[in-house]
């Protein structure tokens, strides 16, 4: 599938726009639109019934561990400053950029490198480019002058470790990149040569803005650039207020922050974008079973709402790749079709994050075990920003046992998983018009279950009671899901529009109807029809979507 098609799909149907389009647009932010809303709001809703109301349906996934409980937080999007210090956002939640010095342009490091990676494949053969980033991989390792290091990710792809990749620096990039004909061959017509771009510099992601009117230092806070942390800090909150006991785990869906330096690939890197996170809090000998549970069941909810075959894949992250803290990271990646072949884009991170954000946000616990990397030390070995002071351990009620629980986070992207959908569910084939010709048909085969529009009501023609009787099927219809009434024009061209919008099922009162009280109920995806009586057209779609 080509991407552009997908894209001019969803502004003409009216899934997302640009926003602040008549002004021009604002690079990196989107607005979903009248279908898109429906479709980015039952996204939201099955992932908060599976996960959260309904997680104990064992029909649904068996496998776990032991029983456990859910229960869900809607926290602040602007939080206490100290939060981010001491999550480590405010020191190291960076990207690495470079700016070219002719254009102007800004890069995100890591991606040059990609991009230099993906076009010298494309010139040179994947093997020709291993042996020479190989090549001068070891001359570099050999080098006496380090420099600032090529990111890792781009050799990853190389499947060097990440131990080794670090060792890489700076002076392989001109070695890397001058060793091939020129860079700017490569990456494109919008880069550069290597000369031109400045050296690697941090980057913070995180918005900063001001609380109050005065708008001193001190006022400074930040746009949340996660949604987690939110969960950490209510988690004595939730532990006092209900009655969970370990294990459970905290879900929350809202807006996250980040200000990405290159926004790209419609929304999947966007500067303002959704989450849905889960922190499962429990013992720290049951985590790793745990762990195992949440990355098998994350993978078959997007399976069951239709991502399948090859284009969604579980990656284990090498041990060299884990942060600090981790024990155990997967990451559930798509082959989204603006990649070239053979890469994969995240739509979520399943990690063993031990109990590293409790302890992080409790004063004075933070030891030398507890790698001082996130959460630095001063110069007196005391935690660089002073914790919440409130014990967030946990006592066992049976056992008596004290502990800090550890945590498995399931950290999904909203508007990540509903590109996806949309990526998946987009086809052309063929099929009849009004004249019984063969034509080209656009369809979004979409999951029924998350289908902005669930049915469509046409009366075949606007006269002899057709329309009244389509009217009184679409009312009860409504009563239990989206649906939409539509009698102008062809009923051929009607079809199609719901096609198009990859509603899964449309409903035709005809001239038969009016005499023997059946509709027609036409599947969107194999193009059958068949009559159903008119009273029993919403118990049928129900079942039809539940299935
Ligand atoms: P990436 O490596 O692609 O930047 P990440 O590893 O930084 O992603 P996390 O911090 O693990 O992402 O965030 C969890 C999820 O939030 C991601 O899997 C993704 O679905 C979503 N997400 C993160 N950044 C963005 C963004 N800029 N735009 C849209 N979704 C995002």
């Amino acid at each position: 599938m080509e991407m552009e098609k997908l894209v001019s799909l969803c502004k003409r149907r009216g899934f997302l726009f640009q926003s602040s389009e008549i002004y021009g647009g604002l690079n990196g932010f989107w607005d979903y639109g009248p279908l898109g809303v429906e479709l980015k709001r039952n996204v939201k809703d099955a992932w908060w019934r599976d996960m959260v109301t309904a997680h104990d349906d064992m029909s649904v996934l068996p496998g776990a561990p032991t029983e456990y409980e859910m229960t869900g937080l809607d926290c602040t999007i602007i939080m206490h400053p100290q939060v981010w210090k001491c999550s480590g956002h405010f020191d190291l939640f960076v990207d690495k950029m470079v700016d070219c010095r002719e254009s102007k342009k800004r890069y995100r490091w890591d991606h040059v490198v990609g991009a230099w990676v993906t076009g010298a494949k494309k010139q040179h053969g994947a093997d020709a480019v291993k042996a020479e980033v190989e090549r001068v991989f070891v001359t570099v390792m050999d080098s006496e002058n380090p420099l600032p290091q090529i990111e890792t990710r781009a050799l990853k792809y190389f499947g060097l470790r990440a131990k080794d990749a670090s060792k890489i620096e700076m002076e392989s990039k001109t070695a890397v990149l001058s060793s091939f004909d020129s860079f700017e061959a490569v990456v494109g017509p919008d880069a550069t040569t290597t000369g031109t771009l400045t050296d690697p510099r941090d980057f913070n992601l995180m918005f900063p803005t001001t609380i109050g009117a005065l708008g001193g230092e001190d006022d400074r806070a930040f746009l949340r650039p996660e949604t987690a942390q939110g969960i950490f800090v209510n988690f004595r909150n939730v532990v006092d207020s209900t009655r969970v006991k370990i294990p459970f785990g905290v879900a929350q869906v809202g807006k996250s922050f980040r200000n990405e330096i290159t926004p790209r690939n419609f929304t999947f890197r966007s500067r303002e974008f959704e989450q849905m996170e889960i922190e499962f809090f429990c013992h720290p000998d049951s985590s790793q079973k745990w762990y195992a549970f949440w990355r098998d069941r994350r993978m078959q909810w997007y399976k069951k709402l239709g991502l399948s075959g090859e284009r969604l894949i579980l990656r284990e992250h090498h041990q060299d790749e884990l942060s600090h803290y981790s024990t155990g990271t997967a990451d559930i990646e798509y082959a989204f079709p603006f990649l070239p072949a053979g890469e994969y884009g995240e739509l979520e991170g399943i990690a063993h994050r031990g109990d590293f954000d409790l302890r992080s946000h409790m004063e004075g616990k933070l030891d030398e075990k507890s790698n001082p990397l996130a959460v630095q030390l001063n110069e007196h070995g005391k935690p660089k920003y002073r914790g919440s002071g409130k014990d967030l351990t946990y006592r066992d009620e049976v056992t008596n046992e004290r502990y800090t629980p550890h945590v498995i986070e399931p950290s999904a992207g909203a508007d990540r998983a509903t590109l996806a959908f949309l990526c998946e569910a987009y086809r052309e084939d063929s099929a009849p018009d009004d004249k019984g010709n063969m034509q080209t048909r656009t369809l979004l085969s979409l999951h029924p279950r998350i289908a902005p529009i669930k049915a469509a009501v046409f009366p075949l023609v606007k006269k002899d009671g057709m329309p009244e009787a389509a009217k009184e099927i679409y009312l009860a219809l409504k009563q239990k899901f989206n649906v939409f009434y539509d009698e102008k024009g062809a009923v051929g061209r009607r079809y199609r529009r719901q096609d198009e919008a990859g509603t899964p099922y449309c409903i035709t009162v005809d001239g038969e109807s009016l005499s023997d009280k059946t509709v027609t109920i036409r599947d969107r995806d194999s193009l059958e029809q068949v009559r159903v009586k008119m009273d029993d057209v919403v118990a049928e779609i129900e079942s039809r979507i539940n299935a």
